[in-house]
């Protein structure tokens, strides 16, 4: 079984986010990046599928050098080759349309993304592939299941769950519950210096969207103590000041 798994670099979620170029840039100054954790949960339960019915599991990203870090540790847990679509992940569009364009002619049985990127969080790379490749997909999977001819997946719904099955190929996105990340080992380290990892140049697509402006929350207010035996002040703090009940 060939699988493509598409993995986005993204901030550590302990970072401190702030922005540059008046509110137009995102700062990366001392900002720790890692695997987009969705990407790094395909990315383990594709490499059980490969385990258990063989095969081989690419993982794909579409960015600068500076994400080669992540891909060879994406490498360093199991991957047999990589693939960086040289260029700044300008939209989702973009983001889409390359890994497509690299896609297009390796026959993979099996496409994965995550199912949201945790920095810019726009959930619809998965389904702008499967739309550009004309390949059926599954959105939001938490346990994916296939005999190499078929998927079948597990989607949580409004008060359930939801089992479908689908032929291969197919474009899935991973949700939590999928697998439980790996952490890389010192074999895998060391296996990942010298595992393919292949440099594509960018096709030239128009950019879709453009960045206008970031913005971040307001910050947190402090944090009020009120003893526990004093309920009637909570009542009327609740009540009087944030107006919530
Ligand atoms: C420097 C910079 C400038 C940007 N400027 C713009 C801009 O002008 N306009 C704009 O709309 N966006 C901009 N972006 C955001 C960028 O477009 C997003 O990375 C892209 O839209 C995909 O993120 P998403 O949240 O839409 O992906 P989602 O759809 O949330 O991602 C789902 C999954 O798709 C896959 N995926 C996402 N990104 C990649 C990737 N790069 N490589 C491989 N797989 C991936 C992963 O599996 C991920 O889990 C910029 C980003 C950067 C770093």
């Amino acid at each position: 079984m060939k699988i493509l798994v598409c993995i986005s670099v993204v901030p550590d979620t302990t970072s401190k986010i702030s922005f540059k170029d008046n509110n137009t840039k995102f700062n990366s100054d001392g900002v720790q990046f890692i695997i987009n954790p969705y990407d790094e949960m395909a990315l383990t339960r594709a490499l059980e599928i490969v385990e258990q019915i063989n095969g081989t599991v690419t993982v794909i990203n579409v960015g600068l050098a500076d994400t080669e870090t992540n891909i060879r540790k994406a490498l360093a847990i199991g991957a047999t080759d990589a693939v960086r679509i040289n260029a700044e992940p300008k939209d989702a569009m973009f983001v889409a349309t390359q890994i497509s364009n690299y896609a297009k002619n390796e026959n993979y049985d099996l496409i994965f993304t995550g199912r949201e990127s945790i920095d810019h969080n726009g959930g619809i790379v998965c389904g702008l592939i499967a739309e550009i490749l004309g390949l059926p997909s599954i959105n939001i999977v938490s346990k994916l299941e296939t005999d190499g001819t078929k998927v079948t997946a597990t989607r949580d719904i409004d008060g359930g769950r939801e089992e479908l099955e689908c032929k291969i190929p197919c474009v899935v996105s991973a949700q939590k519950d999928l697998s439980e990340p790996r952490i890389p080992n010192m074999r895998g380290i060391m296996a990942a210096r010298t595992k393919p990892l292949k440099i594509v140049e960018a096709t030239s697509e128009n950019e879709l969207n453009t960045l206008v402006s970031f913005e971040l929350p307001p910050a947190k207010t402090g944090v009020k103590m009120i003893d526990a035996e004093n309920a009637g002040e909570l009542l009327d703090l609740l009540r009087n000041e944030k107006k919530l009940i």
